[in-house]
Order: C-alpha cells, then structure tokens, then sequence
C-alpha cells in the first residue's frame, strides 16, 4: 500500500500580508492559523493514511487563482533540518 511522506516538508517562512503568488503572480492571499494536527485517516479505515501529520502553521490561499500553501508561523523555532544544520558546523570547524 502506498502511504504518504512520513514526515511534511519544512513551511517555508512568512511573507508578507499581500504575498505573490507563486502560480499566478497575483498580489494578495487570504491568511489563517491552523493549529497542529495528527495524520488523517479514513474513517471507515483508520489504517489508511490520506494526509501527514501538519505542525501548527499559516495556511495562504490565493485570492486569484485559489492556489493553496502553508507558511511558518512568526514565533515558529528555526525549521534548518537537524543534518544540514550540522555539516554546516562540521565545515566551518574544518575551515578555520
Ligand atoms: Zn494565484
């Protein structure tokens, strides 16, 4: 059975309140908080997963085209994924 990603990719952070739209280029997307949530699953078959787990983020829709993505919170923690954030220490350790 094919299942959804583990985990959601990293929410890019907030824009602005009149973002550009990636798709369409409009100027102005509606904004709503929406709290942290667990995985999704079928009522009627709640071993089948239809959505992953979402942290607490701000979700734009487009006033245009209705084009819909998430953003991190203002107060959000920094999202640099805990590997990279270490390379990048390991290399600057290496470098001076
Ligand atoms: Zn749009």
């Amino acid at each position: 059975m094919t299942q959804p990603p583990a985990a959601a990719a990293v929410l890019p952070p907030y824009s602005a309140l009149e973002p550009t739209c990636a798709k369409c280029g409009w100027i102005g997307a509606t904004l709503q908080y929406r709290p942290a949530r667990g995985p999704l699953v079928l009522p009627w078959n709640h071993n089948r997963v239809v959505d992953v787990a979402r942290p607490e983020r701000l979700a734009r829709h487009c006033t245009s085209c209705g084009y819909h993505w998430d953003e991190a919170l203002l107060d959000a923690p920094p999202t640099v994924p805990a590997a990279d954030a270490h390379e990048g220490q390991a290399d600057e350790e290496g470098r001076s």
